[in-house]
């Protein structure tokens, strides 16, 4: 079984392109032979190439991640492009296209179908099947919308570092910990300056509108923060508005030349909420829900506001009061918490939770072939021992490795025509802080929710039953979905028996106390008002923006943000503040009419907890349904029929609002 493991030892950063063009033309070569059967045969040809290319360039992805170098960097970014180069090649194959479009579906079984409507479809939003003008003009406004994404991004990026406030006296920071004063410090340096620099890089401009005792600083910074990339900005020159109007014009266009009605119509194409009614109907029963509350805990900082002197508390002052009531009512530190959280010790607990739940073994191999020595190699079995899976963890921090978690596929769950089935392997990977010569490694209770989520990944992954790479583990799940079996699985971190397993302090052996743990929920659930507030502002505009056929001035974007804050905000920011113009989630990222999906997400995962909660953690019976219905299923039929047959009932998005304690 281990032989078909990637071999990091062997793998040559020389040889690597060529293997990998040998690899596409090969593909290439064996699909244009498949094109006239337009049967099975053809889909089953496909879904190998891709498979066989995937797997042999999966471990590079994850050894250019984890354990980069510039010689690998150089050659990664040239594959990237080869690989490219070829899916659009794929997806312009008007041939092909035709060749799958005639399968007859009778032919077909329930994930051969399921496989074949997700090809259909990718071609159709290429716009294989529209006319060469059409075409031509997608390309245009493809490639016109990526310059101005990056535009957008540089902008927000060169605004931000403009900004640099010299102050030479600590006691103008006061309020301020050790820590990021250190960080101003070392800003002055780079800027040749003595004494504190204040930038807006999102670490220093944080804890002064947390931690600043100083007002008049805290407006500053805040008037600074909120203009960034727009006219009232100190530096015009990386103003925004303009390239927004042109963003959402080119995206209505796009949208309506392949088809849909408008750009929302097109981003739901991928996503399990079927259409905007369902999708302004879900963020508005959360407002109506969320906003009372948010209210109460605005009122609650007004008041305890005023104790400490502040008759009327602004935008500016919400984080600096917000942090200091939080101070007042539960005081305990992260590092605190960490004593009590030995690496060791949790990654075996956080494994024998997840084998009880969902009846597997993790068993470490020996001597397994990783990128790193402190790599693990796991062997997920069932209790009667067979093998279903393979995982790697790579939990620490390290030079040339990327920041952040993450889990990536290594090999898809996959029958080829020959029969032989391949198994599913992922990496998971974090970036905990590594041992040191005096202590052994901790976690914080961050790191342990963060294992837990990548983990919930790595199991939608590994446990899936289909057979077809593109259909089986996370491929082609729906994208505001994906998110569901990580979060659903960060709901064992939070519970007290779970913990109480994981913990040995480091000095006393003591297993972590009640008290604290309850300190740490009631911390957990603080102010969560006001923040889902914020976060259903964001969605709203975002939503309600892209759904605005034209947009031609700056004050339309302005009137659509307007109508979102009157419906939901409790905080009213001044006149002045332009945040949309530094909002590169939905200008430059990946969330366009998409900003929803993380509360949608939150909520799945809400509602899929809930009815654990309400029996046991542990309820064999209930981890069971969830594993047949959703981990094994992949994206064979939409997430929302997974949902229903596990839940045994329609989904209720108040669920969230209990996950946050609301
Ligand atoms: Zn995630």
């Amino acid at each position: 079984m281990l032989e078909i493991l990637p071999k990091f030892s062997e793998l040559k950063t020389q040889t690597l392109e060529e293997t990998l063009n040998t690899l596409i033309k090969s593909a290439k070569t064996e699909i244009e032979k498949a094109i006239p059967q337009k049967d099975l045969g053809l889909l089953q040809t496909i879904e190998d190439k891709q498979e066989m290319i995937n797997r042999y360039f999966a471990p590079i992805s994850a050894l250019n991640a984890g354990k980069s170098s510039p010689e690998l960097s150089a050659v990664y970014q040239h594959c990237l492009t080869t690989l490219s180069h070829f899916g659009t090649e794929l997806l312009h194959h008007r041939d092909l296209f035709e060749a799958l479009a005639s399968i007859d579906e009778n032919t077909l079984n329930e994930t051969e179908k399921a496989c074949l409507a997700y090809h259909l479809r990718d071609f159709k939003l290429e716009g294989v099947n529209l006319d060469q003008g059409t075409q031509a003009r997608l390309k245009v406004i493809n490639e016109r919308l990526a310059t101005l994404c990056h535009q957008f991004e540089e902008n927000v990026r060169l605004s931000t570092e403009a900004f640099c406030l010299h102050i030479e006296s600590k006691e103008k920071l006061s309020g301020l910990p050790a820590s990021s004063l250190a960080l101003c410090a070392e800003f002055a340096k780079q800027q040749g300056k003595p004494g504190y620099c204040v930038s807006l890089d999102f670490p220093i401009y944080y804890a002064i509108m947390q931690f600043a005792d100083n007002r008049e600083l805290r407006k500053t910074l805040y008037d600074a923060y909120s203009t960034r990339a727009s006219n009232l900005s100190a530096h015009k020159d990386h103003d925004n508005g303009s390239l927004m109007i042109e963003i959402l014009n080119l995206r209505q266009e796009m949208a309506r030349l392949l088809g849909f009605k408008d750009y929302p119509e097109y981003s739901l194409k991928t996503k399990m909420a079927k259409d905007a009614d369902e999708v302004l109907s879900f963020l508005t029963r959360l407002c109506k829900a969320v906003k009372p509350k948010a209210q109460e805990e605005l009122e609650t900082l007004k008041v305890f506001a005023k104790k400490h002197g502040l008759e009327t508390l602004e935008a500016h002052d919400i984080p600096y009061y917000a942090e200091k009531l939080k101070q007042s009512r539960f005081s305990f530190s992260s590092e605190e918490v960490r004593q009590y959280f030995p690496a060791q010790k949790v990654v075996k607990g956080v494994f024998k939770t997840v084998g009880r739940l969902f009846a597997l073994d993790f068993q470490a191999v020996e001597h397994a072939d990783c990128m790193d020595e402190s790599v693990t190699l796991y062997e997920v079995k069932s209790l009667s021992s067979e093998t279903l899976a393979f995982l790697y963890v790579d939990l620490y921090t390290r030079q040339g490795k990327r920041q952040g978690a993450w889990m990536a596929e290594c090999h898809n769950r996959h029958v080829f025509s020959d029969g032989s089935l391949q198994k599913p392997v992922a990496f998971l990977n974090c970036n905990f802080n590594p041992a040191s010569n005096k202590t052994p490694a901790l976690l914080t209770h961050d790191d342990i929710t963060t294992l837990f989520h990548e983990l919930g990944h790595c199991l939608h992954h590994l446990l899936t039953e289909v057979n077809l790479a593109s259909v089986s583990g996370i491929n082609n799940v729906a994208w505001d979905a994906v998110e569901l079996p990580s979060q659903f699985l960060e709901n064992w971190a939070w519970d007290f028996t779970v913990l109480t397993e994981l913990a040995e302090h480091i000095e006393t052996g003591e297993s972590l106390p009640q008290t604290l743990f309850e300190k740490m929920q009631a911390a957990k659930h603080f102010n969560n008002g006001l923040f889902l507030a914020r976060q259903l502002e964001f969605a709203c505009f975002d939503f309600n923006l892209h759904l605005q056929q034209s947009i031609k001035t700056e004050a339309d974007i302005q009137a659509v943000l307007d109508d979102a804050r009157a419906s939901i905000a409790v905080v009213k920011p001044p006149e002045t503040n332009r945040f949309q113009n530094s909002f590169s989630h939905i200008f430059a990222g990946g969330y366009a009419a998409a900003y929803y999906s993380y509360l949608w997400a939150e909520a799945l995962s809400a509602d899929a907890f809930s009815l654990f909660e309400e029996s046991d953690l542990f309820n064999k019976t209930l981890s069971q349904r969830y594993r047949k219905t959703i981990l094994a299923q992949g994206a064979v039929k939409p997430m929302s029929e997974l949902l229903k047959a596990y839940l045994q009932r329609e989904t209720k998005p108040e669920a969230l609002l209990k996950a946050y304690g609301l």
